[in-house]
């Protein structure tokens, strides 16, 4: 495996891949991988001749209050984590390489970015905007025959799903589901900032989760019902969601009764970490 830090580089190294015909897929990450990268990275090294794995903590869509110095970073052992899985190539770029002095053009999708994650009351749309202009930048630079996201981040897979569409990019998107640790806690760079404590309420979410899983197998559709079950595990904790909201997995609209394309997705502020977890209730359940 290499380390390549420059947007040059890294186009010289695929070149040559290229010009024999061998196809490329692309993990975009922000580092201090853990299995839920590392299923990315074995779907895309299962369908592709050459796999890219881009290591980038993205200021641009951290609100200033956010996490972004204390977001834990572990360069040696991402590289590690990589190299065993087989990645080709490792794509970490300085901030000056992604962001040169002058850079002043953002990328925005409209529409699914103002709820959920992007309600103006939380991050905003602005978050979204900094993820799809880092993507939009990354699809660029490597041009990959396609790219894996987690559905963990089921709004961003959406989202870049739409930009691709808009814009025409020529990328597959491929979303991989939600790797859990054993107890149900989703998996995330944050849950390092956990305390055992902490880690015992941000169980919550999932339970959250199952809760209203199990209300909607036994028959009860009514939105209001459905997320009074989610809730009632979130209040047990403690724990005050940010959001907590049933929406139409195709366009993020509110919806009144479960259907087969229902996304229940939860935030909550769990000690320091922002967490965030959703499920698609009906058909999948
Ligand atoms: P991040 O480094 O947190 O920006 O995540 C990079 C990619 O990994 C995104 O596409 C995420 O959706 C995905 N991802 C993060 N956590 C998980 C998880 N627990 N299961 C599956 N995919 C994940």
């Amino acid at each position: 495996m290499k380390t390549v830090r420059s947007v040059r580089g890294l186009r010289e190294a695929l070149k040559p891949q290229r010009a024999a015909g061998r196809d490329v897929g692309l993990v975009p990450t922000m580092g201090y991988l853990h299995e839920g990268h590392l299923a990315l990275i074995r779907r895309a090294r299962a369908g592709h001749d050459v796999v890219v794995v881009s290591l980038f903590v993205n200021p641009a869509q951290f609100r200033p209050s956010e996490d972004l110095e204390a977001y834990p970073r572990d360069e040696d052992r991402d590289a590690a984590l990589a190299e065993a899985e087989g990645v080709d190539l490792l794509f970490a770029p300085s901030l000056e390489e992604i962001y040169p002095e002058g850079f002043d053009t953002t990328v925005s999708v409209g529409g699914l970015t103002s709820v959920l994650c992007g309600d103006p009351r939380g991050r905003g749309p602005e978050h979204f905007a900094g993820v799809t202009t880092v993507v939009t930048k990354l699809f660029n630079i490597v041009q990959p025959d396609a790219a894996y996201f987690g559905q963990k981040d089921a709004q961003q897979a959406l989202v870049i799903r739409k930009l691709v569409r808009d814009l025409d990019i020529p990328v597959r998107i491929e979303v991989c589901p939600t790797v859990r640790d054993q107890d149900g806690l989703a998996l995330s760079s944050r849950n390092a900032y956990l305390s055992p404590l902490e880690r015992e309420r941000a169980l919550s979410l999932s339970r959250a989760l199952r809760a209203a899983e199990s209300t909607v197998a036994a028959g009860e559709l009514d939105a209001a019902s459905v997320l009074a079950a989610a809730r009632h595990e979130l209040d047990q904790a403690g724990v005050e969601p940010e959001y907590l909201e049933l929406r139409s997995v195709t366009d993020l609209s509110l919806v009144e009764r479960v259907n087969g394309s229902t996304l229940l997705a939860v935030a909550a502020r769990v000690g320091g970490a922002r967490l965030i977890d959703n499920t698609i209730l009906g058909d999948a359940t």
